[in-house]
């Protein structure tokens, strides 16, 4: 039978449940407290740059799955992009995930078995890394930790990285070889007409309700749906009752300059201490170049990224996995849990997650099956509609 279904978020995990439950032929309604949808990645188009600016920082989709990637790819085209990331420290610039090259600017090696000697040198014997600075000084040693990761680091988290999990820096590869590709996975890129055009599509056909603050009239939107998939900060749903669950927020310094190009790539990092922000991203390096742009754009647009701390009237970006985090938050999942079947919590801020773009699309497909598939997974009830 069909069901009335709230999506509260139109950002992507809210999105991608709201496609799949419409075409299975649930009524759904989406609502959405900013004034567009694609949360984090939402983008939009600047004519004074011909390009679209990734308005809450760079968003590049990466996949190693083929099932993502094909369900993605009926929303958008995808182009070539390539994320190809530099660091800047004092000044010099350096080939940036820890790579051949890298090692060659370091240390001078040229080949990979002089970069694996030169690692063995450089590696610290510490048989259990506890954080993620021991597990730097254990995988790359201390020049290459000082170089890129520690002042960066600090900056991102305001947390010195001893403090802080390895987890958040496993995701970045090292490697022998001149690959400097930031990801590993066999699909990436940039929908063609950015993230607005991919959300329009996602959202087609279903109706979107902007500048609503569900929380503001949570107990009249809870009594007017069969089901509610709820994807803001789960402890603000809670009213913070077992106080806040702490977010890394940002804040992004935007400049348009009268060049072509300001930098050569999309991102650079800066990872000394002494400079405020992490990065500067270009935005018109995320597309491609086509020859009427490159005439066209006189303009080229940059944001400055500046780590900042969470909290009231800030946008929470980063959950900071801590114990004591990760503990307030098992307390309310425990709270979220006993509202089931008929409220389902999920995405990076419902789960407190740190979670990629693909991770929140596969988290969301995977949600739905379970709610299209009554009995299978315990506490399901929401049918297939006829
Ligand atoms: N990181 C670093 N130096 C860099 C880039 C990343 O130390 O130049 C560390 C930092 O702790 C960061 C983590 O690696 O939080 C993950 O980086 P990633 O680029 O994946 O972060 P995101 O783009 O999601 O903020």
């Amino acid at each position: 039978m069909s069901q009335r279904i709230l999506i509260v978020g139109a950002g992507l995990y809210g999105a991608t449940c709201a496609r799949e439950l419409h075409d299975a032929g649930h009524r759904v309604h989406v609502i959405e407290q900013r004034d567009a949808p694609g949360g984090n990645c939402a983008t939009r188009y600047l004519p004074e740059a011909d390009c679209h600016e990734h308005v809450h920082g760079a968003h590049i989709f990466h996949t190693d799955s083929d099932r993502i990637w094909a369900w993605v790819n009926r929303f958008a085209r995808f182009n070539a992009y390539v994320h190809r990331v530099k660091v800047c420290h004092a000044d010099a610039i350096y080939s940036f995930p820890i790579n051949l090259f890298t090692l060659y600017q370091v240390f001078g090696v040229r080949t990979p078995q002089q970069a694996r000697d030169a690692l063995a040198r450089e590696r610290q014997p510490i048989a259990a890394p506890a954080n993620l600075e021991e597990h730097c000084l254990a995988t790359v040693g201390p020049t290459l930790y000082r170089l890129f990761i520690e002042g960066y680091t600090r900056k991102q988290w305001g947390r010195h990285p001893s403090q802080l999990p390895a987890e958040i820096i496993k995701r970045i590869p090292v490697r022998l070889s001149f690959d400097d590709n930031y990801f590993n996975d066999r699909y990436q890129g940039i929908p063609i007409g950015g993230y607005a055009a991919l959300f329009d599509r996602l959202l087609a056909g279903i109706p979107v309700e902007f500048d609503v603050d569900f929380l503001r009239d949570r107990d009249h939107w809870l009594a007017r749906y069969d089901r509610v998939i709820y994807t803001g900060p789960i402890d603000a749903f809670f009213d913070r009752c077992h106080g806040a669950l702490e977010y890394r927020s940002l804040r992004f310094e935007r400049e348009l300059l009268p060049l072509a190009d300001f930098q050569g790539a999309a991102v650079v990092n800066y990872s000394d201490a002494a400079v405020p922000f992490t990065r500067i991203i270009e935005h018109r390096h995320f597309e491609l170049p086509s020859a009427a742009r490159t005439e066209a754009a006189r303009h080229t647009l940059i944001t400055r990224e500046y780590p900042a701390h969470g909290g009231p009237g800030r946008e929470p970006y980063y959950p900071v996995g801590t114990a004591v985090n990760l503990a307030r938050y098992e307390r309310y999942r425990a709270l979220a849990d006993a509202l089931a079947p008929q409220v389902h919590f999920g995405g990076r801020l419902a789960e407190y997650r740190y979670l990629d773009m693909h991770q929140v699309i596969g988290a969301a497909l995977a949600q739905v099956q379970r709610l299209l598939s009554p009995g299978r997974h315990g506490a399901v009830t929401i049918a297939r509609a006829a």
